[in-house]
């Protein structure tokens, strides 16, 4: 071999990548943006991601944190003065007394979720995912090694994992279960009541719970969506509650999110993050500290937005023939069921969820995601963080693409 020349498999990739699949939210915006930049009119209710910009005095913290020069490295784990902010955030809104050591912020709620699953899990281990899942959580979980135990859930149940299914599902390796409410993709909210059914589960299985409530401020109809530890003393002891900033101020380019776990594991994920990222953005966790500590009429105001949205889109949806959906209570995603429209649809070659959305793009330049990419073959994911105008037209396209 000559010195300096790479051999064939040189950069053959690592086994951890061979299932390894790109986020489908994110490839399918990808694909909406290379249409559009073609010159083509499309509406892109794909990705998960607030349309409003984030509010003004976020952004001039940023600025103000630039000119002040905090544009150095933090403590890895976040400058303390935001992980007392979660905390106190966390602990008004729960009840439960927070401290900054239980709060690690990371690069988004993403990062977040990773730090939890290379700090917990062993190879081999089991987490108990209810299908449909983020799309996120599976590759997540398989790249620290453990194996993701989907549940499929009905619509007949709105879609939430029910006692029996969990129960029957433990096995010696279940480790973790993971619990998303209110939930992506489909906007439903547990109640505390089933909240606690499922708890008393781990509980009595000692497993752990990570409860994604990402989207517990987007919450409709006067609905409150309970945090999972203050659902039964000592949950707290066994829960990691990720979160973050990214939709909850429409921060979703800043890339702050965090944990809130029991000290020890906390301490843990600070070491992982100063390993593999040091700390999140500087500027980034100004801003984030501002939306915490600033005044919060914004988040109401996004929220209604969110609802009246929420309403058109339900209200469309649930006309149109064949198409059903469980009722949205929170977040801003209509995940619907496409079955007899995709069954009616065999005769032009349209055989999956998939394809559907491929279709729909091609044909009436409407970009959805696959209900498959979610766990979930025969429905489709619509994002309604977006422009009512924008959302009409693209219901009136869904509408003809489902009359041809
Ligand atoms: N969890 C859920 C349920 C989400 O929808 C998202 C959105 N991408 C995330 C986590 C990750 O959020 P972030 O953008 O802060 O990484
Ligand atoms: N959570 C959003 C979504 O589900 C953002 C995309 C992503 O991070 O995958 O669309």
């Amino acid at each position: 071999m000559i010195t300096g020349m790479a051999t064939q498999n040189s950069l053959h990739l690592a086994r951890r990548m061979a299932s390894l699949e790109p986020s489908a939210t994110l490839a399918m915006a990808a694909k909406a943006s290379a249409l559009a930049a073609s010159g083509v009119h499309v509406i892109d209710l794909s990705v998960g991601e607030p349309d409003f910009p984030t509010p003004a005095h976020i952004c001039a913290a940023a600025e103000a944190a630039i000119r002040a020069g905090k544009t150095k490295y933090t403590p890895a784990a976040g400058i303390p003065d935001l992980r007392k902010a979660v905390a106190a955030d966390a602990s008004r809104r729960t009840g439960l007394a927070v401290t900054p050591a239980q709060v690690v912020v990371s690069n988004g709620a993403k990062h977040a979720l990773h730090n939890v699953f290379m700090a917990l899990l062993d190879e081999g281990d089991e987490v108990i995912v209810p299908a449909p899942y983020w799309v996120s959580y599976g590759e997540l979980i398989k790249l620290s090694g453990a194996k993701p135990v989907l549940l499929e859930t009905s619509i007949a149940d709105d879609f939430k994992l029910r006692p029996e299914a969990f129960r029957a599902a433990l096995t010696p390796k279940t480790r973790m279960l993971l619990l998303c409410s209110p939930s992506n993709p489909t906007g439903v909210v547990y109640t505390p009541d089933e909240l606690r059914a499922l708890a008393d589960i781990a509980i009595e299985a000692d497993l752990a719970v990570i409860a994604d409530e990402i989207y517990d401020q987007l919450v409709f109809d006067g609905r409150q969506s309970p945090s999972f530890p203050t659902l039964r003393p000592g949950l707290a002891d066994r829960t990691v509650v990720v979160a973050g900033v990214s939709k909850t101020y429409s921060m979703t380019g800043w890339r702050i999110g965090w944990t809130i776990s029991p000290e020890p594991l906390a301490k843990a994920i600070g070491n992982l993050q100063s390993q593999e990222t040091s700390n999140p953005c500087s500027v980034s966790q100004h801003a984030a500290l501002a939306a915490l500590t600033g005044p919060q009429d914004c988040v109401a105001d996004m929220c209604r937005a969110f609802q009246k949205r929420r309403d058109l889109v339900a209200k469309t949806l649930s006309a149109l023939p064949g198409v059903r959906l469980p009722e949205i209570g929170g977040a801003f995603y209509a995940f619907f069921d496409i079955q007899e429209p995709l069954a009616r649809a065999q005769s032009r070659g349209i055989a999956t969820s998939a394809a559907w959305c491929e279709a729909l793009l091609e044909q009436e330049h409407v970009a959805l995601v696959a209900g498959s990419a979610f766990g979930a073959e025969g429905h489709v994911r619509m994002s309604f963080a977006a422009a009512e105008e924008k959302l009409t037209d693209g219901l009136a396209r869904i509408a003809r693409f489902l009359a041809r």
